[in-house]
Parts: C-alpha cells; sequence; structure tokens
C-alpha cells in the first residue's frame, strides 16, 4: 500500500516554517520513521510518519522536521497560499 506513495515523494513538497510562520516548496527531504498508513477509530486513513529537511529551510535556515499530515501536496489544492 506505501508503494503507491513512492513516486509522490520524489516531487516538491510544500512545507511550513513554524518560525517564519510562511510556507515554501522543496524536494529535498527524506522520510524517517515511516510506520505505513495508519487508520484511527473514525477509519480516517493517515501517514504517520516523519520528514525531515536534507537542506536547510530556505527562510530561516533551520533542518526542520515535520509529521507526514503537516505537508501539503502541490497537487491538493492546498497551494492557493502560495502565490
Ligand atoms: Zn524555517
Amino acid at each position: 500500500m506505501i508503494h503507491s506513495l513512492e513516486g509522490a515523494w520524489l516531487m516538491k513538497m510544500i512545507f511550513a516554517c513554524p518560525e517564519k510562520n510562511d510556507i515554501f516548496q522543496t524536494q529535498y527531504f527524506s522520510i524517517i520513521h515511516n510506520k505505513g498508513i495508519q487508520i484511527d477509530d473514525k477509519g480516517n486513513k493517515s501517514l504517520d510518519a516523519r520528514v525531515k529537511l536534507d537542506t536547510p529551510c530556505p527562510l530561516c535556515g533551520q533542518y526542520h522536521e515535520y509529521h507526514a499530515n503537516e505537508i501539503m501536496c502541490p497537487f491538493s489544492g492546498s497551494h492557493e497560499k502560495l502565490k
């Protein structure tokens, strides 16, 4: 089930910088602690994994870490926040 997601990780994803309260796009990140798809008691699926930046945040220079749920896919419609 994870296999269908693998290609998605190769594209640019949108991250939020907690320091500057802004968002940026990068394709340089790694998945750490990937536990796969989890289903909660309401039946909602989510990817239980953590993602770490491979390059410093372009906004503040730190290597942020995120839960997979915090990352926005550029094709999900969330990119409207980007100019
Ligand atoms: Zn940052």
